[in-house]
């Protein structure tokens, strides 16, 4: 896979993470083992996943047409702040290196979001922040704490006030894209070290949520937003393809939904980017998504073909108001939650979490579930399975470069 971020074979053979692979690696092949031996399957380690999206909070104070989380949001669900602190405690003690603070809501909104950031730099975990924008002040009293692998990415997704506003629908009218770009500068000031991102989902007429829910087509400010991005500081800009939850209650592309006009949306986003890409520096990047390429180049059923486990499960994990879950496409989805939102609260809660994983490892089945799902961890999926499947021995493993990006 092309794209550096998205290597999470790489990621995970990092010195600092490859023991704990190699670990859960042990323990499926133990399983597998005495399955064939007629013996119990032996309990799961106490381990705890090398990254988490941690949603603070379900509240949202915008009201996006082309929310992936639409059914999920504004609940009464939270999070008890002392179960949670505690969780994450364990969690770091047990191989968590990274928490990106991400959907279900936006991060920002939850009260006690500042002071839960510096809890988890004082733990030396990685932090990503994933915000609609409307919480740049809280970007600016965290920035202290931030390092260079850290990162911020503002999901802004147009070039116009205008679209951003149909797109996103603030509840505070005061809100603007201007307003919000404008905030990059002073936090860069307070610290520059850590990226600054400026995420832009390509939606376009085809692609709606439900039937009745008008989508606002924005492949033509593609470029204008490029523009805004760099004139106020951000590190980049990412595009990346509008994605839809699927029957199976997946997040997925659906490209085959309009075959027929897929081509001409694929040419027109071509250009667009080709035209964007010129307005690329040496301190601001075009990223376009993986996702992108594999629409463009026609292969993303490739990343369709899953193993029948999805070892990922264990590696990387959804911890949310309602629960924990399998995967970032199935927040929320009954079936891909492993357990409780306090399933790390304490030392004692690890065994019943372990028995959760291990059900969920056999019972939820990647090949069907997954099948409609261009899922970025494919690659890496088949490298763990191969290590179970395999009898070579383990610690002939090599170690990869240590890169310190702990993100999956
Ligand atoms: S196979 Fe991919 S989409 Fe499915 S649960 Fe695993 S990581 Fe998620």
């Amino acid at each position: 896979m092309a794209n550096p971020i998205h290597d999470f074979t790489a990621k995970l053979r990092q010195p600092a993470v490859l023991p704990g692979v190699l670990d859960y690696v042990r323990w499926r092949r133990s399983v597998e083992a005495a399955r064939k031996a007629g013996r119990p399957a032996p309990d799961a380690p106490a381990m705890a996943p090398v990254s988490i999206n941690l949603d603070l909070t379900t509240a949202c104070n915008y009201r996006c047409d082309h929310c992936i989380d639409w059914d999920i949001l504004n609940t009464a669900n939270k999070h008890d702040e002392a179960v949670l602190r505690a969780s994450i405690e364990n969690m770091a003690a047990k191989g968590l290196r990274s928490v990106i603070l991400i959907g279900g809501g936006e991060p920002t909104v939850y009260p006690g979001f500042t002071p839960f950031v510096k809890f988890l730099k004082d733990l030396r975990l990685q932090v990503a922040v994933v915000s609609n924008g409307s919480g740049n002040r809280k970007i600016l009293e965290i920035a202290p704490w931030l390092d260079e692998h850290d990162w911020v990415r503002l999901s802004l997704d147009a070039g116009t006030n205008d679209t951003f506003i149909r797109m996103h629908k603030p509840v505070d009218k005061s809100v603007s894209l201007e307003g919000i770009c404008e905030w990059v500068p002073k936090v860069k000031a307070v610290n520059p070290r850590f990226k600054y991102g400026f995420s832009f989902i390509i939606v376009w007429r085809g692609a709606e949520r439900e039937q009745d829910v008008k989508i606002v087509e924005n492949i033509h400010e593609i470029v204008g937003a490029t523009r805004l991005a760099r004139d106020h500081g951000f590190d980049y800009i990412s595009l990346k393809p509008f994605l839809v939850r699927s029957s199976t209650g997946s997040e997925v592309m659906d490209p085959e939904k309009a075959e027929a006009e897929l081509q001409s949306v694929i040419q027109r986003i071509r250009r667009e980017i080709d035209e964007a890409k010129t307005l690329g520096t040496d301190t601001f990047k075009v990223l376009e998504s993986t996702n992108l390429r594999m629409l463009e180049q026609g292969n993303w059923r490739d990343f369709t073909n899953q193993p029948q486990t999805c070892h990922m499960q264990a590696l990387r994990q959804v911890l949310t108001p309602t629960g924990l879950y399998n995967c970032p496409a199935y927040r929320g989805v009954d079936r891909a939650r492993i357990a409780a939102k306090d399933a790390y609260g304490d030392a004692a809660r690890f065994a019943g979490t372990g028995r959760g994983l291990a059900t969920i490892l056999d019972g939820f089945d990647a090949s069907k579930e997954c099948r409609e799902v261009t899922c970025l961890y494919n690659d890496v999926n088949w490298w763990l399975e191969g290590l179970v499947k395999g009898d070579s021995l383990l610690d002939d493993v090599a170690a990869g470069a240590e890169r310190a990006d702990y993100f999956l």
